[in-house]
């Protein structure tokens, strides 16, 4: 029995393009609302991108418009915690379980004090930020957090300032986790600071074909195939994937990995950053969401893609790439 499922690049844009067609006018879901700024982006925008181990990318829809990447920047700051601290003390000072609960819960942060949860929900997130070298300067912390978006991106990034205003004067919620972490030990810098530089990464600007060369990168054990650089060791991806693979979508992140198979984190933005580890990396991004903060129309143009492709990542067949464009099996 042959174990490798050889997809092919028309394969793929056929997929991609039909996947955007059928979605276009799928108008479920609701624009984030907590966060003012947000609540104001066009609800019909609406694209997806796959970037592939070659650097070739597959672009439909508004792939260059620039929205927040908001929890999706989750994932590279936790990568650039792995590189400094390696994944016993990621496990030990954060930890890397489901909480089984909305991103910004305080109970998760009362029921599991004595283990702490993942670098992908808010509290775990505000940690990992707080971890980030050089300790108490917030300056020198800002650019390691954003050098290593860009070097994940393999381009610029910058900062959607009335993004970064709106969220800052509503972000209660995530004041009382930093300060609840705190009284638990489990901030390691001051917890304004850690905030405050977490709410600006969430308030970065990015395109679909920038989180799609990301995703590319950590499906590339590091390499990031538009800019040739490695920009982590190779060993990462599987603990990065693992981490997305439990809680990308938070509460919903079972309903996901059973319908579609893909290791994806999603934002509030609107956007859905995926990786099929050694295949692909792939971005949608549509602004409404549903009421765990998921994209309604990123999630269903991206399961069509990976139903349509039989690309599930615990299927009995491995995808990979085709080298040319002949083998169907
Ligand atoms: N900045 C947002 C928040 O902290 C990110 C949430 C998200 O994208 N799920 O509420």
């Amino acid at each position: 029995m042959k174990r490798d499922r050889r997809i092919t690049k028309d394969e793929l844009k056929i997929a991609v393009h039909d996947a955007y067609l059928k979605f276009k006018n799928k108008s479920d879901g609701r624009n984030a609302d907590y966060i003012p700024y947000l609540a104001n982006i066009d609800s019909k925008l609406f694209g997806i991108a796959v970037c592939l181990p070659d650097g070739e990318t597959i672009t439909v829809g508004d792939c260059d418009y620039r929205f927040g990447i908001e929890s999706i920047s989750k994932v590279a700051t936790a990568i650039l915690v792995l590189k400094e601290y390696g994944c016993e003390t990621l496990l030990d000072m954060i930890g890397a379980d489901a909480t089984g609960m909305p991103f910004n819960s305080v109970l998760a942060i009362l029921l599991e004090n004595e283990h702490p949860s993942t670098p992908l929900v808010n509290a775990g997130a505000i940690s990992a930020v707080s971890m980030v070298s050089p300790v108490g300067n917030s300056r020198g912390k800002w650019e390691a957090i954003k050098d290593n978006i860009e070097k994940l991106c393999g381009s610029e990034v910058t900062l959607i300032d009335e993004l970064y205003r709106s969220e800052s004067v509503s972000n209660h919620n995530n004041r009382a986790i930093a300060w609840l972490l705190k009284s638990y030990n489990r901030i390691y810098d001051e917890p304004e600071l850690s905030l405050d530089l977490y709410t600006r990464q969430c308030s970065l600007g990015v395109t679909a074909t920038q989180l799609s060369t990301m995703a590319a990168t950590i499906a590339c054990g590091g390499y990031n195939p538009k800019t040739k650089e490695t920009v982590f060791p190779g060993n990462l991806t599987s603990r990065i994937t693992s981490l997305m693979a439990t809680v990308g979508f938070y509460e919903r992140t079972g309903d996901w990995m059973f319908s579609c198979g893909l290791p994806a984190k999603s934002g509030v933005g609107g956007g859905i950053m995926g990786v099929l580890p050694g295949a692909f990396g792939i971005a949608a991004f549509s602004p409404p969401i549903d009421s765990a903060g998921n994209s309604v129309r990123a999630q269903l143009a991206i399961r069509y893609i990976m139903e349509e492709l039989r690309l599930h990542i615990f299927d009995c067949y491995k995808a990979v790439m085709a080298e040319k464009e002949v083998v169907i099996i």
